[in-house]
């Protein structure tokens, strides 16, 4: 049974107020909240088990590493992995784009070599390739979206040549909440003997992921958007890339031997983890994951979409509010015309609710809207329909101030 009301008491922040109202977090895309289980897998952590992993004979150590390679198996299973050497942890889902565009660029991508992202990409989704584009003078191919806030697929075909190495988009937009076809993208890639890299950031709290129905080659997620802590985030990458891709970065951990006249790299997973990791984020993630598969992504899922049905339906019902996707998940955008969105979102945090408002990292996908940025209501598993009807009587108000 999926009880909201049992659910939110096991977040502690959202029984306190702002501006003395209750607080309406609806800006789960940018963070979520915490539950009890994950603040308290990190102060038992510090309390009973700290010590630095990997290599230490005393029993602290043993315990901490235990715990932080039985995180990484919960990773592997969380998203259908064959094996825990596919599984990376980075500090985030930012990261695990720039380790894939520094080594997998190193690997396979010379001048001329073209990588596809899209129009709608997260600046992470760009950017990185974009550094790679100064090194090695790859071409950076965009896949545009259709009016109704799509991938256009018939144009992303026309885009796949001989020249391509990697095909990397957003599973779900975090601006527009599309949820892009991510199957056939592979498929059709891969008829071109081309791999695909999914940025999973806005999909892992929402959807079941199974990478290995999927068949992508790489798929990125970060842990604070699924109820984890901030500083960490995972790279799932298949073995065989994996293997022919070098070092991210140098140091601890991902050597296999050190000599002045050269050093040789430690297997997978650990090549690509130098240095300390964050094993106290890794165990919190963990619970984190564990805390999402008890409660079933199904039931999160249908609760989430019942809300963003309730609140497209009031949206809707608003005159002057113009929406963006519109697509049934877990994220929307709007403008009020005529209206700035900071203005708007301010408005609503005094009446204690929190939205996020501007371009949302998507600075390329807001030239393609024409517009400086927009107002984004995103939900998470404890949203009730309280919050949207709260957020939409707050914006109806806002709409007769501006
Ligand atoms: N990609 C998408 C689609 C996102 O929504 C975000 C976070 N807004 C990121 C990447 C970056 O995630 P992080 O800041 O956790 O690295």
């Amino acid at each position: 049974m999926f009880d909201v009301t049992e659910i939110r008491t096991d977040f502690p922040i959202l029984t306190r107020q702002v501006y003395g109202r209750p607080l309406v977090y609806l800006d789960n895309a940018a963070t979520t909240q915490k539950p009890l289980a994950v603040i308290k897998a990190i102060t038992d952590a510090y309390s009973t088990i700290n010590a630095n992993v990997h290599r230490g004979v005393h029993r602290l150590s043993q315990e901490a590493t235990n715990l932080h390679e039985a995180a990484r198996e919960t990773v592997r299973h969380f998203l259908g992995a064959n094996s825990t050497a596919e599984i990376l942890f980075t500090r985030g889902t930012t990261e695990s784009l720039n380790l894939l565009a520094t080594s997998f660029g190193e690997a396979f991508c010379h001048e001329g070599d073209e990588i596809i992202v899209s129009e709608m990409e997260h600046h992470s989704n760009i950017v990185p390739w974009q550094l790679l584009q100064q090194r090695r003078g790859i071409v950076l191919r965009v896949i545009p979206i259709t009016d109704d806030g799509r991938l256009d697929i018939e144009a992303f075909k026309r885009l796949l040549n001989e020249r391509t190495r990697l095909v990397s988009v957003t599973h779900v937009s975090n601006v527009l909440g599309t949820v892009n076809p991510v199957k056939e993208i592979v498929r059709i890639a891969h008829d071109h003997v081309v791999p695909v890299a999914l940025d999973g950031a806005q999909a892992v709290p929402h959807i079941p992921i199974n990478v290995q129905e999927l068949d992508c080659d790489f798929y990125a997620f970060s842990a604070h958007k699924v109820y984890g802590p901030t500083g960490v985030g995972v790279l799932y990458g298949k073995e065989r890339w994996l293997e022919q891709m070098p070092p991210y970065q140098g140091g601890g951990e991902m050597i296999g031997h050190v000599r002045f006249s050269g050093t040789t790299w430690n297997e997978l997973p650990y090549k690509f983890e130098a240095g300390t990791p964050d094993y106290i984020g890794t165990i919190a993630t963990a619970r984190a994951l564990d805390y999402v598969e008890d409660l079933g992504l199904s039931a999160i899922a249908s609760h989430e979409h019942a809300l963003a049905r309730r609140a497209l339906d009031g949206l809707r019902a608003i005159p002057r509010i113009h929406i963006y996707g519109g697509e049934l998940s877990s994220v929307i955008s709007f403008n009020l015309d005529g209206v700035h969105p900071a203005d708007v979102g301010t408005l609503l945090d005094h009446l204690g609710i929190a939205v996020r408002t501007g371009h949302h990292c998507a600075q390329p996908l807001m030239e393609r809207l024409g517009i400086p940025g927009t107002v984004r209501i995103s939900f998470a598993l404890y949203n009730t329909e309280d919050d949207v009807d709260a957020f939409l009587a707050a914006l109806q108000r806002v709409a007769t101030m501006l």
